[in-house]
């Protein structure tokens, strides 16, 4: 590969990447999209599900998942939506209204019937809203289209659908293709340095040169790559991870159908957000076994779960062994526990019994590389022709980031193809 092969080099297929690569292959641009996971069909098996799945220590036992496979964590993710924080982009020079308008034109963003929730998420809801709370009912990338006869996982969007558009319209997917590090030469970003995994124990480093890159590894992997890379400062102020717990209670008298959930919830005091957390069963019983519940694993049409996570600060740091490491605030405990507690409460008034919560997690990993900080208003850092889009970048007041971060993708896009 030469110079001239791409005009850009996508690193990983997440929403960001995922939607950077669609956008300019359909201008024609010549695209090289480098995936660290597989692509294997998403089959929703347990064993499957689990050979995706990866977890990352962020402190003292808590652990963040993402996933590795072509479109990276939405191949999981509930397909839940919030609108980006338009006002907290603009003070960063960021406007994305078009791009929202885009998006709500061509993605299918709608809150859905009660025919296609699950029975448990209702049931929530009635609770919830007897209790008292603003039970708020959001938007999901899920086409209907594709439930005329009920619920089917396949209708939820994920950014796989558009790494696919991008290599019908000429863009080179790659996986097993880990990216170690940006090749820079002259404070300019030339193409990337990648690990090709051949076989399960072979592996071949490879290069390949573009005039732009975009790291999209997601928000733990891209401050590792770009740290490697030369850029300064990555992390200097430390990351969030928005710490959660999951509230899970026995149920009976539930029809055992399945449905979309995770898609409602409120806000309390302004950062604790408490809400559905009824899964899909494989993801279900994934989070079970990961919290030794074998016994509860075979449960999941008996019962019903609350999700809290809470908004934190920038803190702990990315240590040089490319490990994070955070301590958690006696504040940030307060929080969970005060989520916790309205969820045991709304368990409680829905008929949930056996009530127990999960180890503390983290939601999303974020705020290592900051606009306006480590990259100027073209998502570019001091590195010319070197652009970040992914969960890294975003302001510590997104959560469920999928929208904002294929807003953002678009964004990218629009500028980067006026100078290809
Ligand atoms: C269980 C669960 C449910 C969720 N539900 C929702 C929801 O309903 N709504 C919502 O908005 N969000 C949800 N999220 C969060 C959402 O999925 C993520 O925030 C989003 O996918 C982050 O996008 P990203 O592009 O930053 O990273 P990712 O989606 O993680 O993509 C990064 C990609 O980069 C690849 N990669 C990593 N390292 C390298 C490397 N060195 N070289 C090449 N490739 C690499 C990965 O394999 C991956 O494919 C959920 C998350 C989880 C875990």
């Amino acid at each position: 590969m030469n110079n001239t092969e791409f005009d850009a080099i996508v690193v990983g297929s997440g929403p960001g990447g995922a939607t950077v690569a669609r956008e300019l292959s359909k201008r024609g641009k010549r695209l090289l999209i480098l995936e660290r996971g597989g692509n294997a069909p998403l089959k929703g098996s347990l064993l499957a599900t689990a050979s995706i799945v990866d977890a990352v220590s962020v402190g003292d036992n808590v652990l963040m998942g993402r996933t590795l496979t072509t479109g990276g964590t939405t191949s999981v993710y509930f397909g839940a939506t919030v609108p980006p924080p338009l006002e907290t982009f603009l003070a960063l020079g960021i406007d994305l209204s078009r791009e929202l308008d885009d998006v709500e034109r061509e993605l299918p963003l709608a809150v859905l019937p009660d025919e296609l929730l699950r029975p448990h998420s209702i049931r929530l809801r009635e609770s919830a809203t007897a209790l008292g709370y603003d039970w708020v009912q959001s938007k999901m990338l899920v086409d209907q289209s594709k439930c005329a006869s009920g619920y089917t996982p396949e209708a939820r969007w994920t950014a796989r659908n558009y790494v696919q558009e991008a290599v019908e319209k000429g863009a080179t997917l790659i996986n097993r293709a880990r990216v170690l590090k940006v090749l820079v030469e002259k404070g300019r970003a030339i193409g990337v340095e990648y690990e090709l995994q051949k076989t399960k124990k072979e592996s071949e480093i490879r290069q390949a040169f573009g005039t732009k890159v975009i790291v999209a590894a997601g928000g733990a992997a891209s401050p590792i790559i770009l740290r490697k890379s030369g850029i300064r400062n990555v992390a200097d102020r430390g990351f969030y991870c928005h710490p959660s717990v999951m509230v899970f209670g026995t149920i009976s008298g539930l029809k055992r159908g399945d449905g979309f959930g995770a898609s409602m919830g409120t806000l309390i005091d302004g950062d604790i957000h408490v809400g559905d957390g009824n899964f899909a069963r494989t993801l279900y019983q994934l989070f079970m076994l990961a919290n030794h519940r074998w016994f509860r694993a075979f449960l999941h049409s008996k019962t019903i779960g609350v999700g809290v996570m809470v908004r934190e600060g920038l803190g702990g740091g990315l240590q040089e062994n490319d490990r994070y490491y955070k301590e958690l605030t006696k504040e940030d405990f307060r929080k969970l526990e005060k989520g916790e507690e309205v969820a045991r409460q709304i368990i409680r008034h829905a008929g949930g019994k056996n009530i127990f919560k999960s180890v503390v997690g983290a939601s999303h990993l974020g705020g290592a590389i900051r606009i306006k900080e480590h990259l100027d208003e073209n998502l570019e850092t001091e590195c010319s022709n070197l652009h970040v889009c992914d969960g890294s970048v975003l302001p510590e007041n997104v959560n469920t980031p999928t929208l904002t971060l294929i807003c953002l993708g678009k964004y990218l896009a629009k500028r980067l193809s006026r100078s290809l």
